[in-house]
């Protein structure tokens, strides 16, 4: 997630900057219940995860990207952590994808890292799920190969991604049309019957779909054809500087975004500076987004519904509204913060995290990798 480039999960991407929605306050969209993380993450018990477990099989792939901002954990990562105990999730941090455009190695490999432990700073936690990184399981390109070979050429040329990226570059890699298939294989390596996915992965999703008819069909039933997953809509969060536009952490305007791993100087400062709207009312309305975004923000760090934070503030000042947006952020994100930074500080642990989970995420890629060498016809490995 963050920074090498600027560059998009290939599951899950921010929207296109629209503007902010109109506010409803009879269906506000933030949840209102307190953000309170099921088990709260200590470091994490690296006892093995039961398996096989009848629950759904969901799978959530991010690009390791750099560092997440509060949109990413109220709109997303929140979320994900809440489904672990009613599903048998797969958190894949996807470095093969993040190839697919020009990198530098450092730089990824201390992203990969990061991404791994701000997720468990946010709850995701390796003694209910599965933490791993992609290339450390076989399985995710081999897959791939086989479904690249059903695979038409022309359904990857006119993935719109595809479009929409090789025209802003001069020199396009091949990695870049056939990335969808190694999508197809992530899902389909796991038997994913659900895949939460944004907007603009709904057509790599039916990619997906389709290779995994073809392959049913040209051999015979192999695949669970996986469902978009739909989540409980988190809050949606907006620039503090342009809240007609999503809080992104390619914001050039460094006040813009409130990183996860802030210091509470940063949170004071950046929540200080956000712009509000002309009148001193605190109340939530289309004219006023900046002010609605800042409801909105506090609504989900506090858990009390817009109307009765608009009551709160009646006839107080943006000083005072800023000053308690301020305290309820810095109360969710202060734990994250510290938590980030002990995990962040132990290689080695997170060495055995990566490891545990390559381990867990292995056995369920044999499996199907060993059923779909043999139903081509590949000869049986030697062991
Ligand atoms: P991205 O940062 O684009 O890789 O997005 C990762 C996840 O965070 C996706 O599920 C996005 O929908 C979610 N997300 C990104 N930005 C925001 C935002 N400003 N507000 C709410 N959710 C967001």
């Amino acid at each position: 997630m963050g920074s090498s480039g600027g560059r998009r999960a290939p599951y899950r991407r921010a929207g296109d900057g629209s503007r902010f929605p109109p506010f409803d306050k009879r269906h506000p969209p933030a949840s209102p219940s307190p953000i309170r993380l099921s088990r709260p993450p200590a470091l994490p018990t690296l006892s093995p995860v039961s398996e096989p477990a009848a629950k759904p099989v969901v799978l959530t792939c991010a690009q390791p990207t750099g560092r997440l901002h509060l949109g990413n954990y109220l709109g997303a990562v929140l979320n994900w952590g809440r489904m672990q105990d009613d599903h048998e999730c797969y958190f894949g941090i996807v470095d093969q994808h993040a190839i697919t455009v020009p990198t530098v190695p450092a730089d990824l490999r201390a992203n990969t890292y990061a991404c791994l432990a701000q997720y468990m700073a946010c709850g995701l936690d390796p003694a209910r799920s599965r933490l791993f990184v992609q290339s450390h399981v076989t399985g995710h390109t081999e897959l791939a190969w086989v479904l690249g070979c059903l695979c038409p050429l022309g359904q990857l040329e006119r993935m719109t991604q595809f479009k929409d990226k090789a025209a802003r570059q001069e020199s396009v890699r091949a990695g870049l049309l056939t990335y969808p298939v190694l999508m197809a294989a992530d899902i389909l390596l796991y038997n994913a019957a659900k895949v939460p996915v944004g907007e603009d992965q709904k057509q790599h999703l039916e990619l997906t779909r389709d290779l995994a008819q073809k392959f049913n069909h040209t051999y015979s039933d192999t695949f669970v054809i996986p469902e978009p997953y739909i989540a409980a809509t988190g809050a949606r969060v907006m620039s503090l500087q342009d809240p007609g536009a999503k809080m992104s952490k390619s914001d050039p305007n460094a006040s813009a975004t409130l990183f996860i791993t802030d210091s509470a100087d940063d949170i004071r400062r950046k929540v200080g500076s956000a712009v509000t709207d002309s009148g001193a009312e605190v109340r939530a309305a289309p004219d006023k987004p900046g002010v609605s975004n800042l409801l909105q923000i506090l609504s989900a760090c506090s858990g009390r519904p817009v109307a009765a934070l608009e009551d709160d503030f009646r006839g107080k000042g943006y000083g005072d509204f800023k000053r308690a947006v301020t305290d309820a952020v810095e109360a969710v994100l202060a734990p994250v913060r510290s938590r980030f930074a002990t995990f962040s500080a132990d290689r080695a642990e997170l060495d055995r995290v990566l490891k545990a989970g390559a381990e867990g995420a292995q056995r369920a890629a044999h499996r199907t990798l060993a059923k779909v060498h043999r139903k081509v016809g590949f000869v049986e490995r030697p062991r």
